[in-house]
């Protein structure tokens, strides 16, 4: 059967850093819905264009393009095993529609580790994270500062700051996920699948909490 794993937690708490590591942990696919929105943005395709006009004051896309777009994307053959979902679902009717594409694929989800930091330190993270132009690996001045400035470690690319960690728009994302995210918490909390785990620790032992929830609840 194969294994879902959603990680939830606010803007800039280390879910993408976190879902790279146990992807690499674990063999099952990273799937980013903000990279997805990116990637489409890049591609000026027309989901691109009409999920800028969201994402760059810091809201929601609406979730039935959302849903269109992840159930597209869990269908793909690396998948087959399962995956760790990052950033989706994000609301009620996302989990909703979650469950139902997974009965399609004969899985579930596991388990919901819950990452949590206080709104200061995510802000003062978010200001100081830089993203890789390629890769999308994340970096940050402060707790994770690449060998060389601006420059990714793992492939030397370009890093940037997005558009949306700049500080108006970080504000309204956090916003965003208080109100939208916390009926999601909720629902995870009310099914037995949520486990949370301590974002102020440092980044192996975040990653090392993670490992054990998923080992447990697998
Ligand atoms: P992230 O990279 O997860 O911080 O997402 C960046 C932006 O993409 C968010 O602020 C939203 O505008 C959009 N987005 C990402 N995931 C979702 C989702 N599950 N539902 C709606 N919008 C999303």
């Amino acid at each position: 059967m194969p294994t879902y794993i959603v990680l939830i937690g606010p803007p800039g708490v280390g879910k993408g850093t976190q879902a790279n590591r146990l992807s690499e942990r674990t063999g099952l696919a990273h799937i980013s819905s903000g990279d997805l929105f990116r990637e489409n943005i890049k591609n000026q395709t027309d989901l691109g264009k009409l999920a800028q006009t969201y994402m760059s004051k810091g809201d929601l896309v609406p979730d039935d393009v959302t849903i269109a777009m992840i159930k597209d994307r869990l269908a793909r053959p690396d998948c087959e095993t399962g995956a760790i979902l990052d950033g989706f679902p994000r609301t009620p009717a996302q989990a909703t529609a979650l469950e139902e594409m997974l009965q399609t694929f004969h899985g579930r989800v596991n388990v919901v580790p819950q990452i949590i930091a206080p709104r200061d330190e995510l802000i003062s993270r978010l200001s100081g994270r830089w993203t890789c132009r390629e890769s999308g690996h994340i970096f940050n001045e402060k707790t994770n500062p690449p060998k060389i400035a601006s420059r990714c470690d793992l492939d030397g690319s370009e890093l940037y700051q997005r558009d949306d960690d700049k500080s108006e728009t970080v504000t309204r994302r956090i916003e965003v996920y208080m109100e939208q995210t916390t009926p999601l918490i909720k629902y995870y909390r009310d099914h037995g699948k949520l486990v949370e785990i301590n974002g102020l620790q440092a980044i192996d032992q975040v990653t090392q909490d993670l490992m054990e929830a998923l080992k447990t609840r697998s």
